[in-house]
């Protein structure tokens, strides 16, 4: 049974279409990501799945419960994490985790929570006194106070630095080896493709693709890249002649080959009929961003900066 169903979901604010017939099943124990540019409607799902807004049309289930219908109990089951800067600032650590825990029957140890996620050393610290990756992990920590079966995670990286977010990153995993589903908001292409078993792409609103990430990658037959460096210059034709090839870049030592097929080998037999003498040969696989621009025509940009 999918722990988490989402069928022709649609929703609007006003005049602005947020989310537009998407769908998706979640599995039990899984990483699923619902990846897409800031603005695409990620978070209004998710708010739809955890109850907090309702749907103009479409059908939500979470382990069978309707989010409409049964907010009391999908709290029981269902762990959301709070946004950023809805915790008072001058809350410690300790006492922000003992409320959350007075809100279950039953839950997890707040004390084994606090030292699995590394804070144990932060029960007295007050929340605007924390680190940015600090609070993430106590956000991770009140989602999952209540030991739930779903843990629904937004943006849960952003802002952190690289370290950080591989920390954060490894967190996330060991929640989902503990048997509990991840439900995932990102707008990291790199993230998406590290840590998540599946993926729906938005793109305003709308779906673009539901698969693995290496499963939408190889079905783009996107193109590919060959680098490698050269010590004497040698004639381009060579390789751009290739039925392989679409494009030969020279920059100083350096060629970038773009093209399709056994791009590797078909570079890599020209060079050697020709007497080249390539160096730090390496193929580049095409990545989820690669299937972004395959799937809406537009680049995806939407990096750190936006
Ligand atoms: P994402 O999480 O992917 O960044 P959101 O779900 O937050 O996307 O937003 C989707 C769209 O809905 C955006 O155009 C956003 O401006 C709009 N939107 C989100 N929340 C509201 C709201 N409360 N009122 C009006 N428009 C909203």
């Amino acid at each position: 049974m999918a722990v988490v169903e989402v069928d022709g979901l649609r929703k609007r604010y006003g005049d602005t279409v947020a989310v537009d017939g998407v769908s998706f099943a979640v599995e039990e124990g899984e990483i699923f990501g619902i990846l897409g540019p800031n603005g695409a409607g990620k978070t209004t799902i998710v708010e739809c799945v955890e109850g907090v807004r309702r749907p103009d049309a479409g059908r939500i289930r979470v382990l069978g419960l309707d989010p409409s219908r049964d907010r009391a109990k999908l709290r029981r089951v269902l762990g959301a994490q709070l946004q950023s800067g809805m915790l008072p600032e001058k809350l410690r650590v300790g006492e922000a985790l003992a409320l959350y825990r007075s809100f279950y029957r039953e839950g997890a140890d707040p004390e084994r929570l606090l030292a699995d996620l590394g804070l144990a050393g932060k029960r007295g610290t007050a929340f605007e006194d924390l680190s940015g990756g600090q609070a993430q992990r106590l956000a991770i920590a009140l989602a999952l106070v209540g030991r739930p079966r779903v843990a629904v995670l937004d943006e849960l990286t952003t802002g952190l630095d690289p370290q950080a977010r591989r920390g954060t990153w490894d967190l996330i995993e060991q929640v989902r080896d503990t048997g509990v589903t991840v439900l995932l908001v990102t707008h990291l292409m790199e993230e998406a493709e590290r840590l998540c078993d599946r993926v729906v792409i938005v793109d305003r609103g709308r779906p673009a693709a539901l698969g693995t990430p290496g499963g939408l990658i190889a079905a783009l037959d996107a193109p590919r890249r060959v680098r490698f460096r050269t010590e004497e210059p040698f004639d381009r034709a060579v390789l751009a002649g290739l039925e392989e090839v679409t494009e030969v870049r020279t920059r100083r030592s350096e060629t970038v080959v773009t093209g399709t097929g056994d791009l590797l080998r078909a570079v890599g037999t020209a060079l050697l009929r020709h007497g080249v003498v390539a160096t730090e040969t390496r193929l580049e696989r095409a990545t989820l961003e690669d299937a972004f621009l395959a799937l809406t025509g537009r680049p995806y940009q939407d990096g750190e900066a936006a």
